[in-house]
């Protein structure tokens, strides 16, 4: 009796782990690069995961035993390479990369240094290191290249449907070009070049992109969301004297920066979305980062002319 209790014990342990052990495909980490994959993968048989879960913060996100379990399960594994992502490099000696591609967008585009500019509050603790950002998805002319990149990554792992993969690219690729040309055309039609942000900025590729020059309270990932008197005083001024019609606030913010300098300025606080992370919502309803990049730009038109 207690022996047949022990195998059906055991029996309910085995097919209880497989069922949590869900094979997906492809596991990405952040919303960008779950939704490059999706794009490219559209009519295939690939399922694609996220671990970050929509509407949560992605700068604490902490993995749990089953997400380390989908990531060695995973084909192909994508994730961004910088500050956020430091976890990752406790695990990737557990993966064994001849049965999960380790793909890293960092390693797929240029990349730049987090920058501190001018009335920025900076962060007492790392002031001393400069990072690397890590927002290269803010870039569209970077989505490009990511989606081109990541493209063969996938077809390596199902050769039999290259075909597919490619026109899904092509599609794609279509779309982000013309983002990138209709950004092109506000920024070289528009009264000036200048957007300032009362909230974090993870926008720096998409600025050196478009030519843009920016003032922000924060830098990309900073964890802070309460900016000094001298921050909100010097964004105030810039406002002011710039006669900036616009201030931005990001995705999944508490806006109280913006609001707090809208109310001394009367500009407009309005969003303007980096994709880090989609509300539940907006996730549910199966938003992309091209609907993102196209509110975007309603945005950008206003806080330019
Ligand atoms: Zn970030």
């Amino acid at each position: 009796m207690k022996k047949i209790l022990v195998v059906i014990i055991m029996l309910f342990l085995i097919t209880g782990c497989n069922k949590n052990s869900q094979e997906y495909t492809i596991v990405a980490t952040n919303f960008p690069s779950y939704d490059f994959a999706r794009a490219i993968t559209k009519d295939s048989n690939i399922e694609v995961e996220m671990l970050l879960k929509p509407g949560s913060e992605i700068h604490d996100f902490e993995p749990t035993p089953q997400d380390i379990l989908k990531i060695k399960n995973s084909k192909i594994f994508i994730y961004v390479g910088g500050e956020s992502d430091a976890w990752i490099d406790d695990i990737l000696i557990d993966i064994d990369p001849t049965k999960t591609k380790i793909v890293k967008l960092m390693d797929l585009v240029d990349t730049y240094e987090e920058e501190i500019t001018e009335g920025m509050e900076e962060e007492a603790e790392e002031s001393a290191e400069t990072e690397l950002d890590e927002h290269v998805w803010t870039s569209p002319v970077n989505a490009i290249k990511i989606t081109e990149k990541l493209t063969d990554e996938v077809i390596s792992i199902d050769e039999p449907n290259k075909e597919l993969y490619e026109s899904n690219r092509d599609s794609y690729i279509k779309e982000l070009e013309s983002i990138d040309n209709e950004i092109k055309k506000v920024v070289k039609n528009a009264k000036r070049k200048e957007i300032i942000f009362g909230d974090r900025f993870p926008f720096r590729y998409f600025v050196e992109e478009y030519g843009l020059t920016y003032y922000a309270a924060f830098p990309g990932c900073s964890e802070a969301s309460e900016a000094s008197a001298k921050t909100i005083s010097f964004l105030i001024n810039k406002v002011k004297e710039d006669k900036i019609p616009v201030i931005f606030h990001i995705e999944l913010s508490n806006k109280k920066i913006a609001e707090a300098i809208a109310k001394e300025t009367g500009a407009k606080v309005l969003e303007f979305n980096s994709a880090h992370n989609i509300s539940k919502t907006d996730f549910d309803k199966n938003i992309g980062y091209i609907d993102i990049m196209k509110n975007n730009i309603v945005a950008l038109k206003e806080a330019l002319n």
